[in-house]
């Protein structure tokens, strides 16, 4: 599974970085999601499936490797 975050989109909200903050961080400056990896384990795929969920803007999408 991958993980793309649409920063365009993205509100800075922190969700994501709250429900796997081993996959998603926030940049300094303004608050835009980064990822920190693209390809999360099946250990963090919970948690990013859940910030997809709840994240406000729908920046994150997860698509089949
Ligand atoms: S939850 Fe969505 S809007 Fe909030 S920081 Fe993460 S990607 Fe951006």
């Amino acid at each position: 599974m991958k993980v793309l975050i649409d920063q365009d989109k993205c509100v800075g909200s922190g969700q994501c970085v709250l429900a796997a903050p081993e996959v998603f961080d926030q940049r300094d400056e303004d608050g835009i999601a980064i990822l920190l990896t693209d390809s999360p384990t099946e250990d963090q795929l919970a948690g990013v499936r859940q910030a997809a969920r709840i994240c406000p803007a729908l920046a994150i999408e997860l698509v089949e490797a």
